[in-house]
């Protein structure tokens, strides 16, 4: 297949690029990935996306940016897109299956995935008490005992975050050291509802339908123990998902896409990254589809330019 742009994911950057190179008569495909729909597919409430005053499903707010986008011409994959040879145009980007999909212009949109511990039941009560997201899930927490997982700048924020609605809020960490920045580490340590338990980690998550405790080790002692609390939030990091394009595009320390000041370009000319893939800052969909939308004018304007 030759396409002269491509869209990889399919969250609220994907989508939105997808809107607008469609309208643009562009006739975009996106791929959709292993999550269709990004993250907010995973999570319940959106509360804070403009336009919908009583809130909205995750599941469903994407479903709807599909459509809009199959209104105007989008075409869209389930394959996933395991390579890319950005080396020369157009790019060439092998699916799962095998085929090879050639692009004057892509647009990567693959977002990051917030990194998890792996245990079983963490992902059996995601979404019932267990999230990596308290922007997304904290008011749902009003007068609750929470726990906090992590020890840099996102623990700190989000346990600062979450005493607007909890009661309580622990705070775990695996040591003593923190990685957070000293200002955000001295607000958590200062507000009177955030306890601190160091040398700890979670080793399991208790409950049957929702959460009801974690069950933590003592990482000096290796001693375990259980305690109730009702919620739980993962604050040990987001993963970008850039293994297709690994040693291709620069990316920070810690492997987010880099783009230039104010724009979607990457490193390479034709290639353009919006949403969490480039954001570990904003992180929200309503930033994601902002730059999402500014992938696709970029696109649109670039690929007018070679025409030229
Ligand atoms: P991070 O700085 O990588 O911190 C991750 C934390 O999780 C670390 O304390 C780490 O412990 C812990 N951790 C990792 N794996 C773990 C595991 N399996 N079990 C228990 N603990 C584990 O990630 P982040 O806090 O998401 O921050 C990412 C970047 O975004 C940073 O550059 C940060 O400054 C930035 N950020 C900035 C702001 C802000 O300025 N407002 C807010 C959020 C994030 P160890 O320390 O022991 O490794």
């Amino acid at each position: 297949m030759s396409a002269r742009v491509v869209v990889l994911g399919s969250g609220p950057a994907g989508l939105t690029a997808a809107l607008y190179l469609s309208r643009a008569n562009l006739a975009p495909t996106v791929y959709e990935g292993l999550q269709p729909g990004g993250q907010l597919t995973i999570t319940t409430d959106v509360e804070n996306f403009p336009g919908f005053p009583e809130g909205i499903m995750g599941p469903e707010l994407m479903e709807r940016m599909k459509k809009q986008c199959e209104r105007f011409g989008t075409t869209f994959s389930w394959d996933s897109i395991e390579a890319a040879d950005l080396s020369s145009r157009p790019f060439k980007l092998t699916t799962g299956s095998g085929d090879i999909v050639e692009a004057d212009a892509l647009v990567i949109a693959t977002g990051a995935t917030a990194r998890l511990l792996g245990l079983e039941n963490e992902s059996r009560l995601m979404g019932h008490g267990v999230s990596a997201c308290a922007t997304c899930d904290g008011f749902f927490f009003q007068q609750k005992h929470v726990v906090v997982l992590g020890g840099g700048d996102s623990a700190m924020e989000e346990a600062s975050f979450l005493t607007k609605f909890a009661s309580k809020v622990t705070l775990i960490h695996r040591r003593e050291e923190f990685r957070a920045s000293a200002i955000m580490l001295e607000r958590a340590q200062k507000n009177p509802k955030i306890e601190f338990m160091l040398n700890h980690t979670v080793t399991d998550v208790l409950g049957q339908d929702k959460l009801t405790g974690l069950r933590v080790k003592n990482t000096l002692t290796g001693e375990e123990s259980d305690f109730d609390c009702d919620g739980f939030f993962l604050a040990i990091g987001h993963v970008p998902n850039t293994k297709a394009f690994a040693g291709q595009l620069e990316t920070d320390a810690n492997g987010y896409l880099i783009t230039a000041a104010d724009s979607t370009r990457t490193t390479i000319e034709g290639v353009f990254a919006a949403g969490d893939v480039q954001d570990h800052t904003y992180r929200q969909a309503i930033t994601a589809a902002g730059s999402g939308c500014m992938a696709a004018l970029e696109a649109e304007r670039w690929l007018e330019a070679q025409e030229g």
